[in-house]
């Protein structure tokens, strides 16, 4: 797919048209995330076309770098010809079953192999069935029923996490209790005032809110989580669900020193295609097996082919590295040309998973101009969710990319200065 001029003149009336007829159709249109109201409502594609590698076109025929890459998973590249030919090779012998395929049991020995803490592993769709799952055997497995998270994390848009609340009930989410990020006084608070009630306690690797910068976990946090819940019997549950084998193809676990319990995975892990895992220490097989867990399309084998192959892309390649050296050059660019233009801007987290802040402006209509201006050139970044990197971008797309974030901060400048 050939790179967005720098002067092309975006529209967006394809994605407008198809969105006033998906508005009769469809409720909120685009529903979820996806929403256009949660990027730049009229500024930004609503609707995709295709995409190759690190590219993709809208239906306005416009082409972009892809910093979103589906949210996540797209990780070696869309439409990648070694997962696609795994894919396609099993869906000429049929798409779904009364059974699973001995992929299943491939599969499952591929995640027990390759994750430290895995003896176990089950499998489904997205990264809400099974951060579900782990709350109800962290919950069967203790007989407990309280849950902590971080506040500002996301689980997915199940009952018991959801930031939204329509159509769930007060009590559905009454015993979730959030705590402040890199707070171990917090936690300790938490786990006092509700002692003996707590089953679980469900983080991310590090925090990746949105709308705000992300933080790294502060030195001796993840002991100090570790050591609490060993003293209080609580199950700590990572959701590696946004950064799981983008960072390390053993989990990010192994990356930040942390020593969980069970283990949540989905988005990168099969380069796009639908399929979340959940995995477990030996002790937890007992309550696992008590939670009634299923799912009519959870068995389809091609999924787990590609969720192979992407194993075996990641494991052999240097794609982990190459995100992250391509991350660095991201972050170093993007933070030495805002500063010569005069803003204090900073890229959070890991450099395969940045998202950028205006430093001086949390009310975000810096990063919004400033992403606005970046999608009608044809780089797209989301202002309010971190970003991702893909081991099929290049050199030559974060040359293209700084080249263009030169513009767009001068736009923002013009627009409404430092
Ligand atoms: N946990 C985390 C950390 C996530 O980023 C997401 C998805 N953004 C989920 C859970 C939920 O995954 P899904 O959207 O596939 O249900």
């Amino acid at each position: 797919m050939k790179p967005a001029s720098s002067n092309k003149n975006f529209n967006f009336d394809q994605s407008l048209a198809l969105f006033s007829r998906a508005a009769k159709v469809i409720p909120e249109g685009i529903y979820g995330h996806q929403n256009p109201a949660f990027v730049l409502p009229g500024n930004c594609p609503y609707f995709a076309d295709s995409a190759h590698g690190a590219h993709f076109r809208d239906v306005d025929g416009n082409d972009y770098i892809d910093f979103l890459c589906g949210y996540g998973p797209v990780v070696v590249g869309h439409a990648h010809p070694e997962v696609e030919k795994a894919v396609s090779g099993l869906l000429s012998k049929g798409v779904c079953f009364n059974h699973p395929g001995e992929i299943m049991v491939r599969l499952a020995e591929r995640l027990t192999g390759l994750i430290s803490i895995a003896d176990w592993s089950i499998f489904a769709k997205n990264g809400s069935d099974v951060t579900t799952y782990a709350v109800r055997v962290a919950r069967e497995f203790t007989g407990r029923k309280k849950i902590i998270i971080a506040s500002g994390a996301y689980h997915g848009a199940h009952a018991w996490c959801t930031a939204y609340p329509g159509g769930v009930l007060p009590e559905e989410a009454a015993n979730v209790r959030p705590i402040r990020w890199n707070r171990l006084d917090d936690l300790e608070k938490c786990v006092a005032e509700n002692s003996g009630e707590i089953a679980g306690i469900v983080l991310t690797p590090y925090h990746h809110p949105t709308y705000t910068a992300q933080e790294m976990p502060a030195d001796g946090f993840w002991e100090g989580v570790r050591e609490i819940c060993d003293t209080e019997g609580i199950i700590l549950i990572l959701d590696d669900i946004r950064a799981g084998f983008r960072l390390s193809i053993h989990g990010s676990h192994e990356v930040y020193g942390i020593c969980p319990d069970l283990v949540c995975y989905a988005k990168a892990m099969a380069n796009g295609h639908p399929i979340a895992a959940a995995v477990g220490r030996q002790k937890f097989r007992e309550a696992a097996e008590q939670v009634f867990f299923a799912g009519t399309f959870w068995f389809a084998p091609a999924p787990m082919a590609a969720a192979l192959t992407t194993l075996n892309i990641l494991e052999t390649g240097n794609a982990i590295a190459e995100m992250e050296r391509l991350g660095i050059r991201l972050k170093t660019g993007l933070e030495e040309i805002g500063t010569a233009q005069g803003f204090r801007v900073t890229l959070s987290g890991p450099p395969a998973l940045p998202y950028m802040t205006f430093d001086d402006h949390p009310d975000l209509y810096h990063i919004q101009i400033f992403c606005r201006e970046m999608i009608a050139r044809g780089v797209f970044l989301h202002p309010h969710h971190n970003w991702f990197l893909c081991a099929a971008h290049t050199d030559a797309d974060i040359d293209e990319t700084l080249e263009k974030a030169e513009i767009a901060f001068r736009r923002v400048k013009e627009e409404v200065g430092t």
